[in-house]
């Protein structure tokens, strides 16, 4: 097996390199590497953002199947109805009329972002143009139910989902209400499946009004929405491109009181998203106490804050094809945290917002460190297995996913 995986592995380096795209270099898809690592049990994914998880080819197939979703001509998604703009069709008419799933790549991805324009204009676009395809509680119900199956057919039986809560309190609960659905819906499939909701809120200019009522939301979700005996709601954390925005710090009393009140409530707050060394959100959210960093890409720029995050133990949650994507890091080989992960830093592979930066959904992850970073078959299981520590599954349902995980990956090597 480790034979066979070492070549697996220099045959594809030969090929590809350390630098590869995922939305562009198609054929990496068709590599055993690649195939070995969508098979491999994985564990969890604890950093992906609703709703930009189902690769594109998915979604073109999601939006066939809602007639009551239009694309205007402008390739913005709406709910049909009042206010749709002339020349606005489903997908089906739009197939039908000669488009194709690649067409909806290049608007609805990175890989269409113009050479020269700066790459996060574009990404939030997407997020503008795409944000309507969960606008009811039955769209919520049906796109999560497809994203989990489609987890739990890449090996991941645990998903840790940042989503905002907009809206009224009432909106609130019918969202969490339709993931509560899904996820039933998923169990009859696979009963072991869990899902944590990671309750967020934005730090740009005109999402800052929106930080208390987002927050009030996730509160009232909170105490109101639960997985049978378990909590839905799990954690906070506050988002955007952090060399835009204002400064967690702004928050970082609100983040405090909340806490206070919700004593079981945990913080993974995204934190050194950037190349900047006068980027100091590490420092502002350790402050705050945050129990796992999102990204924390910019740490080897403060030697001082890398041994704390060492010393507490602080798992960091890396995310290399949105890295790549977003032109935070171009080759695999020297992404940061492949330094991180050797001075004993614990980390986790995640994929963040893989609709709009590749063709699958977390393989593409661990296949850019396992050649970027040269790992062995033993580093991949420690990687695996600390998705499952470093969730925010309670004790009991953490122990049922290990045991779940730990044969199933001796099956896996055995096959
Ligand atoms: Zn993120």
């Amino acid at each position: 097996m480790h034979q066979g995986f070492e070549k697996m592995k220099a045959d594809f380096r030969a090929a590809f390199g350390t630098s590869f795209d995922f939305l562009r270099d198609r054929a990496i898809y068709d590599t055993p590497l690649y195939r070995f690592l969508e098979r491999m049990p994985k564990g969890s994914d604890l950093h992906a953002h609703a709703d930009a998880v189902l690769p594109m080819e998915l979604q073109v197939e999601f939006l066939k199947d809602h007639p009551e979703l239009v694309i205007t001509p402008d390739w913005q998604i709406r709910f049909i109805g009042p206010g749709v703009p002339y020349g606005s069709r489903t997908m089906k008419e739009c197939l039908e009329d000669g488009l194709t799933a690649d067409d909806f790549e290049r608007c609805w991805t990175i890989g269409g972002a113009p050479r020269n324009g700066y790459v996060w204009d574009w990404f939030e676009g997407i997020f503008t143009k795409c944000g309507a395809i969960c606008t009811t509680p039955a769209l919520v119900q049906d796109y999560y139910t497809r994203v989990m199956l489609y987890y739990h057919s890449i090996g991941v039986e645990h998903l840790e989902l940042r989503s905002p809560f907009f809206g009224t309190r009432e909106d609130a609960i019918a969202r969490a209400q339709a993931y509560i659905r899904a996820l039933h819906k998923v169990r009859e499939t696979d009963p072991l499946f869990t899902l944590s909701i990671v309750a967020c809120a934005g730090k740009n200019d005109a999402w800052d009004p929106l930080f208390d009522i987002l927050m009030d939301n996730a509160i009232w979700v909170l105490k109101n929405v639960k997985d049978g005996r378990y909590d839905l709601v799990k954690a906070l954390d506050i988002v955007n491109d952090e060399d835009r925005s204002y400064s967690l710090a702004r928050y970082e009393e609100r983040i405090r009181s909340i806490l206070m009140h919700n004593p079981g409530l945990r913080l993974t707050l995204h934190a050194g998203e950037s190349l900047r060394g006068e980027n100091g959100e590490i420092a502002v959210a350790l402050r705050c106490g945050t129990n796992r960093l999102g990204h924390g890409f910019n740490l080897y720029r403060y030697p001082e804050l890398e041994k704390a995050v060492l010393e507490k133990g602080i798992c960091m949650e890396i995310c290399p094809v949105s890295n790549a994507a977003l032109g935070y890091c171009s080759d695999f080989s020297q992404h940061p945290a492949k330094q991180y992960m050797q001075s004993g830093i614990p980390i986790v592979i995640c994929s963040d917002d893989a609709a709009y930066q590749s063709r699958s959904v977390l393989t593409g992850d661990y296949l850019a460190v396992t050649v970027g970073w040269d790992l062995s078959l033993e580093q991949l299981h420690q990687l695996c297995r600390n998705s499952i520590d470093y969730s925010f599954l309670i004790p009991e349902r953490k122990r049922a996913l290990l045991k779940w995980w730990e044969k199933a990956w001796d099956a896996f090597l055995e096959s």
